[in-house]
């Protein structure tokens, strides 16, 4: 069984029902709507499709977050060339403040197209920008620009974000990604808006994250490497060691990561992914990621459900050789302590199967963190609680009844697995459950041996 989670970004090339339904089949656990191509009102409606053509699958919504595009003429721009630009034109929402005002200073870089084109500030002067080129090239209209040495002040949600929250929030997505965090308080403001359920993930793509990401990973459910931007705004060569440590980092605090962007980019066109590629998702696996993820290829590539398989067939393959060291637990010793022991105990006695009776999601969730040799059934009262658990890294959740005495409820759980073709006669099982619904680590654990 794959352990490592798949989400495909759905777009023109994936949204009928059948796109969707050909996404599943092939693989995927996690549907992302990225809310740069969506207006507010097409984002209800495209999680009502999601939701129709896949009633178990998890959702995610992606917000757009303070993204910069230059909207002035196309221009040729020289090395050492100096031009003013008015901060509206290089898509700094700037509301009635000054240049300074928003963090910019003189020194500070502005890249341009995916940081072909770099730029230091000469001068600040009320709503303009005095630049000098450093790396010139040819500045289309509607290209990318970034500040990486900029800590943008105010917060990173726009009017239009806001409402694509609160639009996942009403439609029951269960992921809400927020783009472009730069300091823990980005997240906890949508924590407070979506509510405790819902999982908040930071996507990592400025070095002010990068700096502040123990303090980012504490108040977020989970993170991503958004290699997109994070690969401009860090010099490019960094870029291997900064998702290692995204992916380490979400792992000693048991937190989910996500690593994303171009990771079969050629399979937008060719039936094959590049051995770069492969490599690239291989070491994803390796690093220790919980999802990989696919955004143009399942988007708007010309087979969304073949980019899906292959990116899985890599994962299971690499999985094969990798053994991910129980960091969470080794830092959490009291936090996890009977989830731990559940992994340590699967590990010694070659486990197939960890069967996890869960509520909320909470102790399935702290039992993959733990990163166990055995794949997880969680079986849970809890529709939303089940979709949720599909983005966890070797997390199977299967929705049924929980009685209170828990030794109906583990034959139940017995009876759900094995319905789900989970279980098989001679098998070993880990058992793990909470006798109690609030979210807090297992505190019963057994082993069974299926007859
Ligand atoms: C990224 O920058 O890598 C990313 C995932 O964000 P977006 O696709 O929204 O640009």
């Amino acid at each position: 069984m794959r352990k490592t989670k798949i989400v495909a970004t759905v777009g023109p090339a994936s949204s009928s029902p059948e796109g969707i339904a050909s996404l599943l089949d092939a693989g995927a656990d996690v549907l992302r709507l990225n809310c740069s191509h969506l207006t507010t009102e097409n984002l209800r409606k495209a999680i009502a499709d999601v939701r129709a053509a896949a009633p178990r699958v998890a959702v995610l919504v992606d917000i757009q977050g303070p993204k910069m595009r230059y909207s002035g003429e196309e221009q040729i721009l020289v090395d050492g060339q100096e031009l003013t630009l008015g901060m509206d034109v290089l898509g700094l929402d700037t509301g009635l403040r000054k240049s300074e005002d928003l963090g910019l200073q003189v020194g500070h870089r502005v890249l341009m197209d995916d940081g072909r084109i770099e730029c230091r500030i000469l001068g600040l002067g009320g709503t303009e920008v005095s630049l000098q080129v450093v790396r010139g090239g040819l500045l289309r209209r509607n290209k990318g620009v970034n500040l990486p040495d900029t800590e943008v002040f105010g917060g990173v949600l726009s009017m239009k974000d806001i409402a694509d929250i609160e639009v996942a929030r009403e439609c029951g997505a269960e992921i809400v990604a927020i783009s472009f965090v730069q300091h823990p308080d980005d997240v906890t403001r949508v924590r407070a808006m979506v509510g405790p359920e819902m999982l908040v993930i930071a996507k990592i793509e400025r070095p002010q994250a990068l700096q502040r990401l123990e303090a980012i990973c504490r108040v977020s459910d989970g993170v991503m490497a958004a290699r997109g931007d994070l690969g401009v705004e860090l010099p490019y060569e960094e870029l291997p060691t900064s998702q290692r440590t995204i992916a380490l980092t979400a792992l000693r605090m048991g937190i989910i990561s996500i690593c994303a962007t171009e990771m079969l980019e050629s399979m937008i066109e060719s039936s094959r992914p590049t051995r770069a590629e492969v490599a690239d998702v291989s070491a994803a696996v390796r690093d220790g990621f919980d999802a990989v993820m696919l955004s143009a290829e399942s988007a708007v590539g010309h087979n969304p459900a073949l980019a899906v398989r292959s990116m899985g067939s890599i994962c299971e393959v690499a999985e094969r050789s990798t053994f991910l060291p129980n960091h969470f637990a080794d830092e959490n010793p009291e936090a996890a302590a009977v989830t731990a022991a559940a992994a340590a105990l699967a590990k010694r006695t070659g486990a197939d199967w960890i069967l996890s009776l869960t509520y909320t999601g909470f102790s399935a969730r702290l039992l993959a963190a733990c990163r166990p040799s055995a794949p997880i059934v969680a079986v849970t009262p809890d529709e939303a609680a089940a979709r949720r658990l599909r983005a966890a890294w070797g997390v199977y959740p299967i929705v049924s009844h929980r009685d209170h005495s828990m030794t109906r409820a583990i034959e139940e759980g017995l009876v759900a697995a094995r319905a789900h073709g989970h279980v098989r006669s001679g098998q070993r099982l880990v058992i793990c459950a909470s006798r109690t619904s609030p979210r807090s680590d297992a505190d019963t654990l057994l082993l069974h041996v299926e007859p």
